[in-house]
């Protein structure tokens, strides 16, 4: 919880000797407050008032680096709903392997979530990492498949076994790759807390209900040891929700420290693939830190990542592309022009119906701040004027021999603005919407004979 300004100037020597900068003791609490000084710009700050003051600026949910360059991050959220401010660190997505399960299988798999690629909105999305579960086999195997999947897949992993022998084999086989070892019970825990500081990895502690889940955590607390993770053991979709839900408030709103860490989950409960996909969409909505999937199916990973984007995006900073041309297809200067705002969505959505419709064109993106067509006119940022000034700007004039520009249907009403502020172009009013774009292209562009559109059958 934020101490006050007040609070703060208890805890300082109050001489008011000006070596911080501030003129008092009661100045220099106010900008502690305010998080705009740091405690230690006091020489004579006690060490209580550095203990009080380092746990107040904890934050609530510890951030979790993973990976061997630590790239991975999870955690650090400070808010509950996203539109408070924004999520930070999304979910990781993971695939499970076993090491019973058929070399084939475990080979398949690992080439997959090495390889894996899916691109939206102009993001590329890779798995994030593997899970090998020891199923059966020696501890020397499982050791030695993580260290595969490990050198397979470059990805952290996540280490399951009940046996902490087979943890600690795992363990030592990939360090280096800052992996998490699930899961310490509380009989376990200060075994495996030992074998993950040796090894630099992250905990994962589990226990039959969350008072202790609790006890696991505050234990590891009390011994200066922070990279952990919470494991929860549930039996419905309800009750992951509402753990998930009950675990972040209390670590937000109430300061419960040993509950401020990243959750993992295992969705391999179930073989049902709706209860799957259910489990996983319940992680990536309601605070997961890292989810793992029982296998990779393509339709999932596509539907789970494209989820996050939405939720992991600022709503306050809408995706956006960079203003500037952009050649659609392989376009020749007598091709089309045609214009839309720099939101990604719209973007992409806009650049698509274009090569869809078989022609090549430039796509002209001016600044819009990343609003969508009509919002950024309401807002004033995309007015015939501020077209104009954009395509001459970018020397559009210079770049193509056409002199006809195609707006969005749905801001008719800056053509006669744009033409006066393009001397010699004319404006095309095109479809509103853009599924339209092709028939445009083909019953409109297609047929007028001042330009040569090359469009394609
Ligand atoms: Fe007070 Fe410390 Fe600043 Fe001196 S250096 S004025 S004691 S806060």
């Amino acid at each position: 919880m934020a101490l006050t300004g007040l609070q703060i100037q208890k805890l300082l020597p109050k001489t008011n000797c000006r070596e911080c900068g501030s003129n008092t003791c009661m100045a220099f609490a106010m900008k502690l407050a305010a998080k705009k000084a740091a405690i230690t710009e006091c020489p004579y700050a006690s060490e209580e008032a550095i203990r009080v003051l380092g746990a107040a600026s904890e934050p609530p949910v510890r951030a979790i680096a993973l990976g061997s360059d630590r790239a991975l991050i999870l955690g650090e959220e400070t808010v509950l709903y996203r539109h408070e401010k924004t999520f930070f660190h999304q979910t990781a997505l993971a695939v499970n392997i076993n090491d019973s399960d058929p070399s084939v299988i475990i080979e398949e798999t690992l080439k997959v979530v090495r390889d894996y690629r899916l691109e939206r909105v102009g993001e590329t999305f890779r798995i994030d990492m593997v899970a090998v579960t020891h199923a059966g086999r020696d501890v020397d195997s499982f050791a030695s498949l993580a260290e595969k999947a490990w050198k397979t897949t470059g990805r952290p992993l996540v280490l399951r076994s009940d046996s902490p022998a087979a943890l600690e084999a795992a363990s030592v086989a990939v360090k280096g790759s800052r992996s998490v070892l699930s899961a310490a019970t509380p009989e376990t825990v200060e075994e495996l807390c030992n074998s993950a500081k040796r090894n630099d990895h992250v905990l994962a502690v589990t226990a039959p209900d969350l008072d202790g889940l609790f006890q696991c955590a505050s234990k590891l607390r009390e011994a200066g040891f922070h990279d952990v993770l919470l494991q929860f053991r549930t039996s419905s979709l309800a009750e992951q929700f509402q753990t998930n839900f009950a675990v972040r408030r209390a670590s937000l709103k109430d300061a419960v420290k040993p509950l401020g860490y990243p959750f993992l989950r295992f969705l391999d409960h179930s073989i049902d693939h709706l209860e799957i996909a259910a489990g996983a969409i319940t992680e990536i909505n309601k605070y997961g830190g890292i989810c793992v999937l029982p296998a990779f199916d393509p339709a999932l990973m596509a539907t789970l990542m494209t989820l996050r984007l939405n939720i992991y995006t600022d709503p306050q900073k809408p995706i956006q592309v960079e203003p500037k041309v952009y050649p659609i297809g392989d376009p020749q200067p007598d091709s089309p022009v045609f214009v839309t705002t720099n939101f990604s969505l719209t973007y992409f959505t806009v650049s698509g119906e274009i090569e869809n419709s078989g022609t090549s064109g430039w796509l002209v993106v001016p600044e819009c701040e990343g609003m969508s067509v009509l919002t950024a006119w309401a807002a004033g940022k995309f007015s015939g004027a501020s077209i104009a000034k954009f395509v001459k700007e970018v020397g559009l004039e210079n770049q193509v021999s056409t002199r006809e520009i195609v707006i969005p249907g749905y801001v008719a009403q800056i053509s006669g603005e744009l033409e006066e502020n393009l001397p010699g172009w004319k404006v095309l009013v095109g479809p509103q919407d853009v599924a339209d774009i092709e028939s445009f292209v083909k019953t409109v562009l297609s047929k007028r004979t001042m330009v040569n559109y090359d469009v394609k059958p």
